[in-house]
């Protein structure tokens, strides 16, 4: 007997979803539904792709389309979509303790749980973990624990946060202004003050004749003349992603780190890693910051942090600023979410099955196997310059010559026109500007590898025959 004022039952009522063609989708959404990032009138001219259910590495979509999601989602659904143990998790959860917050001298075992776990999987010196829902917010934190962490050092003076161009850090306005995206800039007259930002490490459009390693320290030797310029005891952290992500998967060449590492120590300014990306395993490392081998001071976590099943993001604080955080009095900064206790428990489960192997795999197997695939397949290919990877992340650089490395006139163009192809062939590739981006789940095997593998190089062949190329 079905009691109407419980609603549990219907959960799993199949009947209760409306059966709609693509077109009744299409129409509604494009009558009340703004998307992020999006030129809506372009958009709902054309029609949105509805995708209706996922498993594994593919995605369907309302045309019965499977689709290999060379992207696993937006760069979070590492452990691949349609987890059981997950959704049990969560729906247990949400019967025992849907929500509470960690205000008011309270707390709750899934929060107490994950920030354990946390402190497991973190390299050392990591034991602090502060919630919210996503990676903006996590780059917000930062910039509020940062100020609250000088102002109890007595150094109050320490407020410039400095950054890259082309780096991605959000879409609030704290984290599209410490991201370096021209175009996000251009819709901000108000952004927050005191960040500055500095050349990225982009060797392939902007090396010139410098070898990549050359051209790392030279861009990394440009955080010393910022801090020079702005007054060591103005500067309070420098942050990056340790390879760009949605700046085009820019791996810096190896010098590039550790020099900023050292620039950091040398003048006393706390070093940030986002690793709303690189984190919980795309490097075949636990942390892209590990692959690139330095240490930060804090920590941006979100995304793979739950496989994107829920929205959850951290930041992992550093001994030095957790000690003098945790003695500097009240801290004025919470999210009515954070610690969310059904987040809190699928982050939970889902770095359990992170554990269970699936980030040992990548180091070990699927991602040198990715990488490797994806470099024979494009060797000949007359229109690629460069592929840049580790683990199952790789940005693959168009041009149009590859001797003088000349870039496309219209790159953007470009990139879209071989994403254009893409998605004709059921493919998600990503494009940033003339750079073709790869981020598959973690859970990827090796034939789904030669798939994804071979799917890419027909659509860059496509592109470079239409080109004229080949
Ligand atoms: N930092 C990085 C490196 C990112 O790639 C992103 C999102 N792509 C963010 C922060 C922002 O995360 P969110 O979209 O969850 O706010």
């Amino acid at each position: 007997m079905s009691n109407p004022l419980d609603p549990r039952p219907a959960i799993h009522a199949e009947a209760t979803k409306p059966a709609r063609s693509t077109r009744d989708w299409q129409q509604m959404d494009a009558a009340h539904h703004i998307h992020p990032f999006s030129d809506m009138a372009a958009l709902n001219k054309i029609g949105s792709r509805v995708i209706t259910h996922a498993e594994g590495v593919y995605l369907h979509d309302s045309d019965n389309n499977k689709i290999i999601d060379g992207m696993a989602g937006l760069w979070c659904v590492n452990v691949g979509y349609g987890r059981k143990e997950l959704a049990e998790v969560a729906y247990k959860q949400m019967l025992e303790l849907p929500y509470y917050n960690t205000f008011f001298k309270t707390t709750h075992p899934p929060v107490i749980e994950l920030s354990q776990t946390l402190a497991e999987v973190t390299p050392a010196g990591f034991e602090h973990f502060f919630y919210c829902n996503s990676g903006s917010e996590g780059n917000d934190t930062v910039m509020r624990i940062t100020h609250k962490f000088w102002e109890g050092q007595g150094k109050p003076g320490k407020k410039w946060f400095i950054s890259r161009k082309n780096g991605y850090h959000g879409s609030t306005i704290a984290g599209a202004t410490l991201g370096g995206m021209g175009y996000m800039h251009e819709q901000m007259p108000s952004q927050v003050s005191h960040v500055a930002h500095i050349n990225q490490p982009y060797w392939y459009a902007e090396g010139g004749d410098l070898t990549p390693e050359a051209f790392g320290l030279a861009r990394a030797q440009e955080l010393e003349a910022k801090i020079l310029e702005l007054g060591a005891d103005n500067v309070a952290a420098f942050i990056g992603e340790p390879f760009q992500g949605a700046g085009g998967v820019i791996f810096p060449a190896s010098t590039y780190w550790p020099e900023i590492e050292r620039i950091c120590r040398k003048y006393d300014i706390l070093l940030v890693a986002d690793e709303v990306i690189g984190g919980f395993g795309r490097t075949g490392e636990w942390f892209a910051h590990q692959y690139f081998g330095f240490q930060p001071d804090l920590m941006t976590m979100a995304k793979g942090l739950s496989s994107g099943y829920v929205p959850i993001g951290a930041v992992a604080v550093g001994k030095r600023v957790a000690e003098g955080l945790l003695a500097a009095g009240d801290f004025n900064h919470g999210l009515t979410y954070s610690g969310h206790p059904v987040a809190a428990a699928v982050a939970v489960a889902n770095i359990k099955l992170l554990r269970d192997g699936i980030i040992e795999r990548v180091k070990t197997d699927t991602g040198p196997y990715f990488q490797n695939s994806l470099r024979q397949a494009l060797a000949s290919s007359p229109l690629i310059g460069e592929v840049q990877g580790a683990g199952l992340v790789a940005g693959i650089q168009m041009t149009m010559d590859k001797a003088s490395r000349k870039r496309s006139d219209d790159p953007w163009g470009l990139g879209n026109h071989c994403r254009d192809h893409c998605f004709r062939n059921n493919l998600i590739m990503r494009a940033t500007a003339d750079r073709m981006l790869l981020s598959p789940p973690l859970v990827i095997s090796r034939s789904e590898i030669d798939e994804l593998v071979e799917k890419a190089a027909h659509c860059i062949g496509l592109t470079a025959k239409d080109l004229g190329m080949a």
